[in-house]
């Protein structure tokens, strides 16, 4: 069975404690390899490895630093088949939608970042006859990145990508439940020449390997995804050591839907924004507000296009959903189906995990669910499920719209459907959220600064955003 492998100043290497976790392919419920299971020992050594290569990288110009990225990038691209079939596995979605979507996304990050540090220019402020200040922006140091389940790589690189280009260097987690393809960056990384200790990657549960990078004295900074819980645990750790933070955390986004929206649009949007990626990805429109004249249309057209969906094999071409990502996550979405019945919900569609036949028989698969008629405030309503639940909810007055939209702790992204663009932007500027897209979903531009508030987060990604996270600007004053 492959064992997969630290990757530590630059050699793929044991973990310390010589043992492994088993690490499943959902989408059949068994073990298909095994991840090391690191330490704080590790971790140590990863830091000092970065710790020894951070003066070279940090003074290696930018031009050699974007020229390293960007062969990683290529190297993604020349791999996108084996990667997508590699993420598919470990994850449980569709090969189709890691290939379209997810490993794309990795070899745009690092493309991104590698031509974005070009164009980074610091400030300078003049006091006319005074003086003038101006400001260096420099690498801080160690980077400490730390990345979810969902979308493994394309998460991964997101953080590690704009680390690298601002000129740190970088100890990085992926999720223990999904390290195979932060393995596959790693021979990827050696083989794109870039300089040992510069990246290292640490394979292993968050309480061990995670916890030791977020109390690390010498890893000043942490980018974190994941859950909202992990988040706080991580902050209550890194503010009394003063780290700097970034916190992209849970969502349970409003997609908001007027009677006068463009109707095939919105739903074929909807659909997507409802379950793709089996309804794991942290934007997903997991309430959906319907103004009460489109109500019983939408309802109808929702459910029956969504009962077409097909929950299955995620190599077959025609696959939806895929594998939810753990039995332990299966359980979780599943017993918020019952919460919601038991809150006064009826299931329009959906609801109970499916079984395949063959191979695939013992894996971890849910049909895409719709709920309907319950209290906006309920937990299954507030609370984040991270599956492919969905719940409806109509309205007919703007004010409790925002009200109920506005509802709950979170607050990462939300949809609006309408072509009256005045309602619109009067919608999106009152939602309390980082993110709107009006009359789409998922549409990204990597430059725009990416994050959420309340529970959902501190700080932004996205662009110049994430360059400024890791970097450290110091002002100089000169007086004339
Ligand atoms: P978790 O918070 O469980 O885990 C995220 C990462 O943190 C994993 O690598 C995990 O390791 C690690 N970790 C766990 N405990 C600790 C700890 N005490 N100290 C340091 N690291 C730790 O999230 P999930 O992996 O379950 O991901 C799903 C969540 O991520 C959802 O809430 C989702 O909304 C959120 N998310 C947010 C996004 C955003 O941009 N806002 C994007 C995508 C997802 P291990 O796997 O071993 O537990």
């Amino acid at each position: 069975m492959q064992k997969l492998q630290n990757y530590i100043d630059g050699k793929l290497v044991e973990p310390a404690s010589k043992e492994y976790i088993d690490n499943y392919d959902p989408s059949k419920g068994e073990v298909y390899s095994l991840i090391p299971d690191s330490n704080e020992d590790d971790v140590n050594d990863a830091v000092r490895a970065a710790q020894k290569a951070f003066p070279e990288w940090s003074s290696t110009s930018k031009e050699k630093r974007s020229e390293v990225l960007l062969r990683i990038s290529s190297l993604i691209e020349k791999n996108l088949d084996g990667l997508a079939k590699a993420e598919s596995r470990d994850n449980g979605k569709p090969i189709s939608l890691a290939k379209a979507v997810d490993i794309p996304r990795a070899a745009t990050n690092f493309h991104f970042f590698a031509t974005a540090i070009l164009h980074y220019a610091s400030e300078s402020h003049s006091m006319g006859d005074l003086g003038f200040n101006y400001t260096l922006r420099e690498p801080i140091g160690v980077a400490g990145c730390i990345s979810p389940w969902n979308l493994p790589l394309y998460l991964f690189t997101w953080k590690i990508a704009p680390a690298l280009a601002a000129g740190n260097c970088v100890v990085a987690k992926p999720s223990e439940v999904t390290p195979m393809t932060a393995y596959l960056l790693s021979e990827i990384c050696i083989e794109a020449g870039l300089p040992a200790g510069v990246l290292n990657i640490v394979h292993g549960y968050g309480n061990k390997v995670g916890a030791a990078i977020t109390s690390h004295p010498d890893i000043p900074l942490i980018s974190f995804t994941g859950g909202t819980e992990t988040g706080a645990e991580i902050a209550k750790v890194a503010a009394p050591m003063f780290k700097k933070l970034s916190l992209e955390l849970g969502g349970k986004n409003p997609n908001i839907i007027f009677e006068d929206c463009d109707f095939d649009k919105m739903m074929d949007t909807t659909i997507k924004s409802s379950f793709s990626n089996q309804g794991e990805i942290c934007l997903c429109g997991s309430r959906i507000f319907v103004e009460k004249g489109i109500y019983d249309k939408f309802k109808t057209e929702f459910a029956a296009k969504t009962k077409k969906l097909v929950v299955g094999d995620p190599t077959d071409s025609n696959t939806n959903l895929g594998a939810v990502v753990s039995q332990n996550h299966m359980n979780k979405i599943l017993s918020y189906v019952k919460l919601a019945q038991e809150e006064g919900g009826t299931v329009l569609a959906g609801g109970e995990q499916v079984s395949l036949p063959g191979d695939y028989a013992r894996g971890w698969y849910i049909e895409p669910t719709i709920i309907e008629g319950l209290a906006y405030d309920c937990r299954t309503n507030t609370e984040e499920i991270f599956g492919p639940v969905v719940t409806l909810i109509p309205f007919d007055d703007e004010e409790d719209l925002l009200m109920m939209a506005n509802s709950t702790k979170y607050g990462l992204s939300a949809t609006i459907w309408t072509e009256n663009l005045s309602r619109a932007h009067r919608i999106a500027a009152r939602l309390v959220v980082g993110i709107v897209w009006i009359n789409c979903w998922l549409l990204r531009d990597l430059r725009t600064p990416f994050g959420g508030v309340k529970h959902s987060g501190v700080g932004r990604e996205g662009g110049f955003e994430a360059l400024h996270f890791f970097t450290e600007p110091k002002n100089i004053c000169l007086k004339l």
